[in-house]
């Protein structure tokens, strides 16, 4: 009789693995990157083509020995972990020694490696799961990985991939995730043989999220909280997105989606945001590594905290005492040439400003919470005044029309300027109301 149960082949297995593993190109990329991080690179070139089908990788690492190339392509073959109890104390990215297994088995694969410290360079090829023999080849510092025709074999799996510019936009957040976390390292980013990101190494945090976050609007704070390390790097609120996706997070050093991470956040920026307004916020956070789980999924994306409320109170605490200073407040002042100065205000005495803005406050209450414990909390509450009030008591529109150009000009000579908020909102007094016009 024949048996119905039966182990399944390692080619089989392979592809199952790969399933998990490398979903997409963008995941095959990262781990790519990951073995080039883990070999100590600081020099990373990146070469995509064919919607991410096509990668190279090339770094300056510290490469892999010639007799013990074979074995990269082995299931479970790693030079990162030994014993079950490394798996608490990881410093590496790498450890389930699958990637290049699975990403050999369902592509063609070419690993290029000079051993530091040796003249000669060799190669191993792999196409589709079958190994060829090592062979010399030349090539001037650490690994080459290149991988072409992924999924090739699997028409199922291709019929997955989202249109090649779907797969591009998922790599670029990848790249950027990781040039974030690792500023120290030079990334040169090639699409179609086009350059796409330079992004030269610093000893700046704030200097590399401004680079690959394209916007100056950042500032940075950092934060020790109980044996947990904050690091955060964040946009003034007036520099806002309409997604989620500019919330940058990393625990370990890994980049993670975490609800409870990201709600924090959130929760820093509560009472300075419109509703559908997100920041753009780079965090990482560092725990003991026996206070987190980083072995939870296969891509490595989700990590699991001993106590989640710890991880939370940590970034809320350190993201909210930065944003409570208003650093944005300093830099406009300092550097008046990027925002235009207001011209001729009529200063008004400082009573009148704050009896008037109470009032306007009050009359606003249902429509928004006062910001907590502000330290400077008259500026917040106005600067939030000034985004959440243009539909309400506070703006003044003249009836008839939208459109601040069809507006008589006899009607703007007769405001008053009492002064200016945040080098953003001009506070003037109409006969009968308080206006905040948007500059
Ligand atoms: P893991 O990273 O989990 O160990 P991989 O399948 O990604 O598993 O890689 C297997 C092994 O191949 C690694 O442990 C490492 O020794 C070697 N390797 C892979 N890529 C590189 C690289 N770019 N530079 C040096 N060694 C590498
Ligand atoms: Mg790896």
């Amino acid at each position: 009789m024949n048996k119905e149960i039966h182990q399944l082949s390692s080619d089989v297995v392979d592809k199952i693995a790969a399933g998990e593993v490398v979903e997409r190109p963008a995941h095959l990329l990262k781990e790519l990157i990951e073995n080039s991080l883990d070999a100590g690179a600081d020099q990373i070139e990146v070469d995509i083509d064919e919607g991410g089908k096509s990668l190279k990788v090339t770094d300056n690492g510290k490469g892999v020995r010639s007799e013990e190339l074979p074995l990269v392509f082995a299931r479970h073959a790693t030079s990162k972990i030994d014993q079950s109890d490394d798996l608490w104390n990881l410093s590496t990215f790498g450890f389930r020694g699958e990637a290049i297994a699975s990403i050999s088995s369902v592509s063609r694969l070419k690993f290029l490696s000079l051993r530091q410290g040796e003249n000669q360079a060799y190669r191993i090829d792999c196409e589709f799961g079958k190994l060829s023999p090592v062979t010399e080849t030349s090539l001037s510092q650490g690994t080459q990985v290149q991988v072409e025709e992924l999924f090739s074999n699997i028409p199922a799996r291709l019929k997955f991939l989202k249109s090649d510019s779907a797969e591009v936009t998922q790599i670029k957040n990848v790249l950027k995730a990781m040039a974030l976390q690792y500023p120290m390292v030079d990334w040169k980013v090639r699409l179609k043989g086009k350059l796409l990101f330079f992004w030269k190494k610093t000893d700046s945090l704030l200097e590399r999220a401004q680079a690959v976050l394209e916007t100056k609007n950042l500032f940075s704070h950092q934060k020790d909280f109980d044996g947990y390390k904050v690091n955060v790097v964040f946009s003034d609120p007036a520099t806002v997105v309409k997604v989620s996706r500019q919330i940058w997070l990393f625990v370990q050093n890994r980049w993670v989606q975490d609800k409870t991470l990201q709600a924090a956040v959130m929760e820093a920026y509560r009472s300075l945001l419109m509703h559908g307004q997100y920041p753009i916020c780079y965090v990482s956070l560092q725990c003991p590594p026996d206070e987190v789980d980083v072995n939870i999924h296969p891509t490595k994306s989700q990590v699991k905290f001993m106590d989640s409320k710890k991880a939370f109170r940590a970034v809320h605490y350190c993201l909210r005492e930065a944003i409570e200073q208003a650093p944005w407040l300093g830099r406009k002042s300092k550097n008046q040439d990027t925002f235009a100065p207001i011209q001729e205000v009529t200063a008004a005495p400082l009573e009148f400003q704050q009896k008037d803005f109470q009032r306007t406050q009050f009359q606003q209450k249902r429509r928004w919470e006062p910001a907590p414990s502000a330290t400077n909390p008259s500026m917040m509450d106005l600067r939030r005044a000034a985004q959440e009030g243009f539909e309400g008591a506070v703006v003044d529109r003249p009836t008839g029309s939208d459109h601040a150009s069809s507006v008589p000009e006899a009607y703007w000579s007769s405001l008053q300027v009492i002064g200016q908020v945040d080098l953003t909102y001009i506070v003037a007094q109409a006969k009968d109301r308080l206006l905040l016009v948007d500059q």
